[in-house]
């Protein structure tokens, strides 16, 4: 098959290599013209390497990525470090953190050569026929795939679109330029109505995130001056996590996902993918884990060469445990950034009192890929 990909984030490259080492041509339409990620670290679980061995490109991922962070200590704990709950290791025995941009390039390794056409913004047609408009200029394809991001002009055009909605806090990601010794500790520090994230990289660096419950669309001249404010006193590594990161590299996005997953991730012979079809809040860590099972997906059931029939499943699979993951999502993120005092005290409280056993066997489920 001939296929159009629009969007070389995460899910994008992901289909475009799965779908390239099964023989079929791609071409994958990005709009910036720098191919490196936007964004920091990212962490991703047994599902999302499950589903890359399932289209031959886990060892690729598993090269740039560490495990460290499934050997350490991890959990929730107070501002004041006192943990309130951690996670035996061998719950997550699959977790790997990684930079983004180590990923992009791995996958854009991995895709076809001269597949990659940086600077192109594609539009798909309105009715779901298999044609991508580039420059005013019409290619047709026999599928062509949108994994356009969150605000996917894509689900918009083909009429899919039911909106984003904020979910009532921003967030602040960053990568320090050396290492920090974080004393076999990660994971997340819970405050009221603040979190901040630890996450350690391949390479001894540290990915942090911290996110505050506040109304959307502000910023700061030097965010990291407003990160240091917000969490400099919590405990330690995280004012040297801040410290060992350059001002002007600290990023800030208010945290958007779509307000109803749409009736269809199908239409005609075009399909959304990752985030264009079931953009989440970042609470469980899947928004990428779930581009990558979507791709896997999609990959494996186009093998049967049945394509409408490889679509409709693709279609009934993806939403259903995507819908899921979404509202598990939301939820998390309302309680993770309770603000009230009574509130955020009885979290605390459920916290501490919940087995850490009983909270690894309860995203153990999420973290299972089940090949299509
Ligand atoms: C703070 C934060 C932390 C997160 N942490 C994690 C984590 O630890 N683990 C995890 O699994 N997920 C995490 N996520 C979620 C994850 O980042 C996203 O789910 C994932 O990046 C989605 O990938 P995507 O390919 O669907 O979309 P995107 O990465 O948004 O890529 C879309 C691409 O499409 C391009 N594009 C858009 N329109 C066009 C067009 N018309 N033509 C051509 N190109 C176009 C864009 O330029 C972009 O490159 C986090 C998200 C946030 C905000």
């Amino acid at each position: 098959m001939r296929v159009a990909v629009i969007g070389a984030g995460t899910g994008g490259l992901t289909i475009a290599a799965g779908l390239g080492g099964e023989g079929h041509e791609v071409v994958v339409y990005e709009r910036r013209v720098e191919p490196g990620a936007v964004g920091a670290g990212l962490t991703l679980f047994g599902n999302a390497f499950g589903a890359l061995d399932a289209i031959g490109l886990g060892d690729i991922v598993r090269e740039v990525s560490s495990d460290a962070i499934a050997r350490m200590r991890a959990g929730q704990r107070t501002p004041s470090g006192d943990w309130l709950v951690s996670m035996p290791s061998a719950m997550v025995p699959t977790l790997r953190s990684l930079h983004r941009a180590e990923l992009h390039r791995a996958l854009v390794g991995a895709l076809p050569a001269g597949s990659l056409q940086l600077g192109q913004g594609a539009t798909v047609a309105a009715d779901g026929q298999p044609v991508v408009r580039v420059d005013g200029a019409e290619e047709g394809f026999d599928l062509v795939i949108a994994a356009d991001g969150l605000r996917s002009d894509a689900r918009a055009l083909l009429g899919l679109d039911r909106g984003v909605r904020y979910a009532g806090y921003t967030a602040w990601r960053g990568v320090t330029v050396s290492g920090v010794n974080v004393h076999g500790e990660a994971g997340e520090t819970w405050g009221r109505g603040r979190i901040f994230g630890i996450v350690p990289l391949p390479d001894e660096r540290v990915y942090w995130f911290a996110t505050e419950s506040t109304a959307a669309g502000q910023h700061a001249d030097d965010e990291r001056e407003t990160v240091r404010e917000r969490f400099g006193n919590w405990h330690p590594p995280i004012l040297a996590c801040i410290d060992a990161t350059t001002a002007t590299a600290v990023l800030r996005h208010d945290i958007y996902d779509l307000a109803r997953i749409p009736a269809t991730f199908v239409k005609g012979r075009t399909v959304l993918l990752g985030d264009a079809a079931h953009g989440m809040t970042p609470n469980l860590g899947q928004g990428a884990g779930q581009a990558i099972e979507d791709a896997a997906t999609l990959t494996l059931l186009l093998r049967s060469g049945e394509l409408d029939a490889a679509l409709s499943r693709y279609d009934e699979l993806r939403r259903k445990r995507t819908r899921v993951i979404w509202r598990q999502s939301r939820l998390m993120g309302k309680a993770a950034q309770a603000s009230h005092p009574i509130g955020a005290g009885i979290r605390d409280a459920l916290l501490r009192a919940t087995p850490s056993a009983f909270m690894g066997r309860a995203t153990q489920s999420i973290q299972r890929w089940t090949e299509p």
